[in-house]
This record gives C-alpha cells, structure tokens and sequence, in this order.
C-alpha cells in the first residue's frame, strides 16, 4: 500500500437515509431492565433507580492483592516521561502487565482470567487514568473493546476456550471498525467477508487507527457481506496469511499508542471465528460497548483527580500579588468547580460502573452520559488546570526538569487527553445515541404519525394509539410533588433533588413539545436535542451527587461533610446550567447559525481567510518537498518508504 492508498478514496455513495437505517438495526430496540435516564426522558424521576447509593464496600483480599501489586509496577517501572519522549511502551512494563495478569483482568476465572467485577477493572482504569494515556489505551483497547469483551458476551463455548485463554496470558487483542470512510458512520463500511461454500469468510479490506493493531496477535474485524450487506464481527489472528501491518500511526499525544492500519487481503476466516450471530456485528459492537466504555469516564475521573492535586498544590505554593494564586477570586473559583465537578465525575461514574455489575439495570443511556460527561468536563478540568499552573502548564516536563523545577506534565496530559471525547463514540455521537433513547417512546406511540412513507391504516392507529398514551400521560407530565418537604432526609440537599424532580417532568414535556413541533424535521434538530440530552446528563450528576454524599453521610464516611459540600456545589453549577440549556431550547440562533455553518463549508465567506498562509495543497506538487516527522524529504521518497 502506498501513501496514496492511505487518503480517503472516492467511496460507494450512501444516503443519510442508508446511514440512519443502519444505526436504527444495530440499535438494541428492547429495555428488559429499567433505566434511570430512559425514565428521566419520560418524565419520571425514579430515585430508587439511584438510591441508596451503592458505595464501594471493602475490596476482596484478591483484588487487593492485585491492586497492590499493579501499583508497585507502576511505581518502579513506568515513567510517563519516558514513554512520551520515546512513543514505545518498556518491553519490561509490559511483561509487568503480563505476570499480573493485567490483560486478563474481565475475563472470567475459567478462562485463566481474574475474573473482576466492572468496579475493581475500573479501579484499576481510574488510577491508570492518573498515569499515563498510552497505558490506558493499551489496557482500554484490549480488554473494553478487544477480544475479551464481546467473546464474554456473544462467543461460543468453543470460541471463549481457545482464545479467552491466550488473551488472559497476556496476547493482545484490539478492535477494527475504522476505516478510511468510516468514522461516525458504518454504514460506509467496505471491508468485506465473503462466505464460503464450506461456511468459512474471506475478508478483505483495510481498516484504520486500530489501536493495539501493530502488536496484537488477536482482532476483532467488522466487516460487511456484500450478499446480504450485512455486518458481521469476527476474531482475526494476525499471524494468518493476509493480514499485514501497513503503518503505525502517530498522534498529537499517547505517543506510544500502537495504532496502525491493518490491511486484510484475501484472508481466510474460519466459520467458528464469526462472533455472535451473523449480520449482527454492529449490534454486538454497540453492546460491548455498552460497559466497555465506562473505561473512559474512569480513566477520565483519575486524569480529573490529578489535577486536583496540582491546582491544590500549586495554587497554594505559588505566591503573586501578594497571596497564594489559589486566594485570588478568580483562580479560587477556577479550583472550586474543578472540585466540584470531579465529585459530580467519581458520582455519576461509580454509579454507571456499579449498576454495570448489577445487571437488573439497564445501562446503555447511563455509561453514554458518563462518557460524555466525564470526557468533556475532563478536558475542561485539564484546560483549567494548565491556567492555574501558568506558563508552567504550558512547559514539558522535561524543560521543567532541566531545570530543577518539579516535571509536572499538564502539556502531556493534555496532549494526552484530547482524543477522549472523540474515540469510542464521540461527543456527538453520544449525543445522537442518548437524543434517540430520549425520543423512541414518543416514537413508538406516535412514529407513524410523522413518518411520511407510512400508509393511512398506520396513520389511523398510530393516532388512536398515542391518543390514548397522551391522554394519560401528558396531563400527569405537569403534576407532581417536587417542593418541600419531600426529600426531607437528605437535609441540605433536598432541595437540589427537588430541583431535579421538577426539571425531569420539564424535560419529557420539552421532549414532547419538540416532536409536536418539528415533527419529521426533529432529528434533524441536533441543537435543540442536545440540549435536551445535556440537560438529563446534568440532572443526573445532580441527582448521583446528592445520593452520593447522603450515602457517605448514612455510612458515617469521614468525608462526609466535605462530601456535602462538594455536592451542594456541584449542583448549584448543574442548576445553573439546566437553566441556561432550558432557556436556550426556544431563544437561540439555531436556524441563523445553521445556515451561517453551510455557508462557511461551502466556501461563501472564504473570503475570511484570506490574509492566513493557507493550507497546502495536497497531494503536493511533484518535487516539492514535504515535511515527514523531522525530516523533509521528496513526495516519491515519502511514498516509497510508507509503501
Ligand atoms: C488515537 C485513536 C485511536 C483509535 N482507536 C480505534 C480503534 O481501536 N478501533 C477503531 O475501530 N477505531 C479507532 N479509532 C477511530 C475513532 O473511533 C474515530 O476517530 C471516531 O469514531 C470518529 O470517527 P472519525 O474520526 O472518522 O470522525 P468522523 O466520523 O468523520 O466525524 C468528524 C466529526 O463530525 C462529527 N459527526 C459525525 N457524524 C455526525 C453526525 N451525524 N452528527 C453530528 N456530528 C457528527 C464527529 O463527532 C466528529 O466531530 C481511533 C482513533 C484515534 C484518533
């Protein structure tokens, strides 16, 4: 493969229509369980759902065990500084990770694995968040995502006995969905598994940015039926013939990330290999995925610990104006709502974690807003903290060190962090996911009512069917009980959790009124539902603040009061917020924007750029040079040496 190869070719045209009728069948359309913000969408505030808070109890001697041990090796082995300045992870790091059994920590004991719960594997996730990005990613990849997950959950007997084993020893596995044209959207998928005769696949393609891929022995490939048009995972070993490393990839940080793409020629795949059911690869995809991601808010809540610590200790140390900098109005704020924020983080995380292990819940609505929570307000905790520390936040570690100064790396944690809320569904993609959730009902009552392809008998029932649903519930979206005294035992708190029952039957009729307005249009409308999204994620890290600190309270915490605080706090920012999301759903600029945002992409005001160099042009000119890495070389020797 050439560099060529590697940009986006023209690819098959598929419609917004295909896009969307891809995503609604890998949907999981059926709710056995309950769901907190499955219910908040309805306008049902269902605290029992959340309450009493499952604080972490003791941990097992064996975890504990574990735990200790993990710590040790990242104490002696692992320098984050290190492993940025090289982009390699220490062979003896990874041998680490091997003996403890570090790759294995999901799979169950049968299998030769630790056989954690989600808690303790995020345990051990969060205080890796707090170490160093590649390692998360390297630990995240292989066992949220990798093999290990959806074998758990959708492989045979057969399939879990010959790799779940391999995997808990410490081969490593990762995820291939990503292609050139395939980012946000699947339905674009090309790489291809053709079914044999004899039930076994061929595949073919090529897949991009697959973390882990340049040193896993084990995948797990997506991959589209051209038959049938239908997606199906399947667990790919590197060593067969065919599958070829064809670069490694770089990044703006998690430099030692192994990240490549992976070509797929002509591989043949055995018919025990396909994971799951054929044609369900995308469902299979989106269910790991479903506690797979949790990896992310708890990595996320570690980095946010972090920086906690070094806002604390430098906003103490350091000394302008006369005061402490952490003294000063504007940066004692800054500090505050990081506090605050990151008790609303460890809140809303170790409750989706927790319900994750539970399973009589269900969790798919709560680990998105975890994820998009956690990963947007991290990234603003790390902007917040490279403030505080100054110009110090801005330098490396190294310079830092050179000069005898402590190396605390804000400019690698940032580099670092950034790709969070992009990869494993990006914030808009969590969006949209949660945006479908909080309409389904609505649609299922009502859909044929504002589907223009559906017939008149559809239309006739569907109008019988939700007149009947909106008569009952409609009304009873405005009655409710959300003043005093109820939640009179959460003391000072009670009124935050009062605040959230009102709001909640607010929001259902926000979701309500919307539908009745755009009809159609309202899937279109991502502004006006990601406010609605934004809003349930903001309630929900109310209400799992104040159940936190009132369980911390009820189990006699030492922090307790502390915890109080921090919860009043954080809900007090969540009001505020919920307010302002609320009033902007009908007074905004969301058409005028809209319009201004194609004019832009389609190059009216590019006008406006002038006066900037410009971006070069690409693929360059032949003999011009291009700049590779540090060295600049010609377009044939670049070509020749990616190829
Ligand atoms: C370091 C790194 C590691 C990765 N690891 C893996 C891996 O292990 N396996 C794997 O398969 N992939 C991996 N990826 C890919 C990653 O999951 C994708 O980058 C991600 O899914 C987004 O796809 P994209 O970058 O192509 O963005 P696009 O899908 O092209 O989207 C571009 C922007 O548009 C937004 N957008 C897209 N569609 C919509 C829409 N309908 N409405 C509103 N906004 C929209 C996106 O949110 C994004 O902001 C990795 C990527 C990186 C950078």
């Amino acid at each position: 493969m050439s560099a060529d190869d590697a940009q986006p070719a023209p690819a098959r045209e598929v419609t917004e229509k295909e896009s969307r009728q891809v995503a609604e069948a890998s949907r999981e359309t059926q709710w056995k369980h309950p769901s907190f913000l499955r219910e908040m969408f309805l306008g049902r505030f269902r605290l029992d759902l959340i309450h009493p808070y499952p604080l972490m109890g003791e941990e097992r001697p064996e975890f504990t065990a574990f735990f200790e041990g993990f710590k040790r090796l990242i104490a002696e082995e692992v320098d984050p500084l290190e492993i940025d300045l090289s982009g390699e992870y220490p062979p003896k790091v990874v041998d680490g990770l091997r003996r403890l059994g570090a790759f294995g920590m999901k799979i169950p004991k049968e299998y030769g694995g630790l056989g954690f719960s989600n808690r303790e594997y995020q345990k051990v996730m969060q205080y890796l968040g707090s170490v160093d990005g590649s390692l998360s990613a390297l630990l995240s990849a292989h066992q949220s995502i990798g093999v290990p997950q959806p074998l758990k959950l959708f492989g045979t007997k057969e399939l879990k006995e010959k790799y779940l084993p391999r995997c808990a020893k410490g081969e490593i596995s990762a995820f291939a969905l990503t292609e050139m044209d395939v980012g946000s959207d699947p339905a674009r998928l090309e790489t291809t598994a053709r079914k044999q005769e004899d039930g076994s696949w061929i595949l073919d393609g090529v897949k991009l940015w697959c973390t882990n891929g340049t040193i896993a022995g084990l995948l797990v490939v997506m991959a589209k039926d051209p038959d049938t048009n239908r997606i199906s995972a399947f667990v790919v070993e590197t060593a067969w013939p065919g599958v070829k490393v064809e670069q490694r990839c770089h990044f703006m940080g998690l430099r030692a990330i192994a990240n490549g793409i992976i070509s797929f020629t002509d591989v043949a795949v055995p018919a025990e290999n396909l994971i799951g059911q054929e044609g369900r690869g995308l469902k299979i995809a989106l269910t790991t995925l479903n506690d797979g991601r949790l990896s992310i808010p708890n990595g996320s809540l570690g980095t946010a610990k972090m920086c906690v610590e070094i806002c604390r200790k430098w906003g103490s140390q350091r000394v302008q104006w006369g005061a402490p900098v952490a003294q000063h109005e504007a940066i004692a704020h800054k500090i505050a709502d990081m506090a605050a924020t990151t008790f609303a983080m460890e809140s809303i995380t170790g409750l989706a974690t927790a319900m994750a292990d539970l399973g009589n819940v269900d969790i798919r609505l709560e680990a998105a807003a975890a994820k998009e929570w956690s990963s947007t307000n991290t990234w603003r905790i790390i902007d917040e903290t490279m403030q505080v520390r100054g110009g110090r936040g801005y330098e490396t570690e190294l310079s830092l060190r050179d000069r005898g100064e402590e190396p605390i790396g804000v400019e690698r944690m940032m580099r670092d962090y950034r790709i969070n809320t992009i990869f494993e569904g990006s914030s808009e993609i969590m969006h949209l996911l949660m945006a479908r959730e909080a309409v389904d009902k609505h649609l299922q009552v009502a859909g044929a009512l504002i589907d223009p392809e559906a017939g008149v008998g559809q239309r006739t029932t569907a109008l019988l069917k939700s007149g009947l649903f909106y008569l009952g519930w409609y009304p009873t979206r405005w009655l409710g009980w959300g003043r005093w005294p109820r939640y009179s035992t959460f003391g000072s708190l009670a009124p935050h959790l009062r605040f959230v029952d009102r709001m909640t039957r607010k929001l259902s009729r926000q979701v309500f009124h919307g539908m009745t307005l755009y009809r159609a249009r309202m899937e279109k409308k991502q502004a006006f539902l990601f406010r609605l999204v934004d809003v349930a994620n903001e309630l929900f890290a109310i209400a799992a603040s104040v159940s936190r600190a009132r369980a911390m309270v009820a189990a006699g915490a030492a922090d307790a009061a502390r915890a109080i605080e921090l919860a009043d706090l954080a809900a007090r920012n969540g009001r505020r917020r919920v307010a302002h999301l609320f009033r902007d759903l009908w007074h905004n600029d969301d058409v005028l924007k809209y319009r201004q945002g194609v004019k832009v992409a389609k190059g009216e005001h590019a006008w406006l750029e002038e006066g900037a160099i410009g971006l070069p042009v690409w693929p360059p000119l032949e003999g011009a040079p291009v700049v590779v890495g540090e060295s600049t070389e010609s377009p044939e020797s670049v070509r020749a040496g990616v190829a």
